[in-house]
């Protein structure tokens, strides 16, 4: 295959294959040919804001395992041909994740890219929940360092939200952005239409460095039905006082999360409207 675009290569070679696709919520969909499954909207693929394509299977949580099945790797998932600084700024090209040694495989990475598409950092899932994440270093033999502090621990990249060039965009066409608490969740909502967001490492690791980048959105934050998603979202609401132009806050009808809540049939318009702060959050005494 030639074609310069990945998305149309992986779109040939499911045609190829013979297997089912169709395309639903602005997204190629097929069937799980990782997990074996039959359902054919099981997983999303679409172009990325900055090319390349984006690939997503709601029952492996990740792409590791679709790829492998299709014998891609992920330097297939890249336009053709690449700028020496994408080149520099690709994933390296391998599935080892700290805990391999303890027997656990990676299910899910997730590459957090600053607002060029430039790669920040990864972060990734093992199939026993162990999340790991790693910064690009030339310098190392594997392309990586699976820390993101030094020593005396200094933070070494930049802080962004997950799908950042995809959240700019959006927030440039009046978009409303989601906030939830990790990345199957964000999957969960972008996959239903919506355009979402998290910050690598789960709840309560959202700063104001995250929020810098909201500013004049109209945010919806999911909070998890828990007492750390309820602490998250708090949190999440306080950094964008005085940033965002509206934040709500929202909760699953069923289950814990926006995922369950998909999961369930629900659509965007049914979720729990939990904190609807007027105009600002915790700007309360400017209500008339
Ligand atoms: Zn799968
Ligand atoms: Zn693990």
């Amino acid at each position: 295959m030639t074609d310069g675009i990945a998305f149309n290569r992986l779109a040939d070679l499911l045609r190829d294959r013979g297997e089912p696709t169709r395309y639903q919520g602005g997204a190629l969909r097929t069937r799980g040919i990782c997990h074996d499954g039959d359902s054919p909207g099981t997983v999303a693929i679409r172009r990325g804001a900055n090319g390349g394509v984006v690939i997503f299977c709601h029952k492996c949580q990740g792409n590791t395992e679709f790829l492998a099945a299709l014998g891609w790797t992920e330097a297939d998932l890249y336009d053709q041909p690449l700028t020496e600084s994408e080149r520099r700024a690709r994933p390296v090209d391998d599935t080892w994740i700290p805990c391999k040694e303890r027997g656990h495989h990676r299910v899910a990475q997730y590459v957090y890219r600053d607002e060029h598409g430039a790669v920040v950092q990864g972060a990734t899932r093992c199939n026993e929940k162990c999340f790991a994440q790693w910064r690009p270093d030339p310098a190392a033999k594997s392309g990586r360092r699976w820390r993101l502090t030094d020593d005396q621990g200094n933070r070494l990249v930049r802080t962004v939200p997950y799908r950042l060039p995809e959240i700019l965009k959006a927030i440039a066409a009046d978009r409303v952005i989601w906030i939830a608490e990790g990345e199957k969740d964000v999957h969960a909502l972008v996959d239903h239409g919506l355009e979402a967001t998290c910050n690598a490492g789960g709840a309560e690791k959202w700063t104001a460095e995250h929020a810098q980048f909201l500013k004049g959105a109209d945010v919806t934050i999911v909070a998890d039905r828990d007492e750390k998603g309820r602490k998250h979202a708090v949190a999440v609401v306080e950094t964008l006082r005085g940033i965002a132009r509206s934040v709500y806050v929202v909760q699953a009808r069923e289950g814990k999360d926006a995922a369950d809540h998909f999961a369930a049939g629900h659509g965007d318009h049914q979720f729990l409207q939990v904190w609807a702060p007027v105009p600002h959050p915790g700007d309360r005494g400017a209500q008339s």
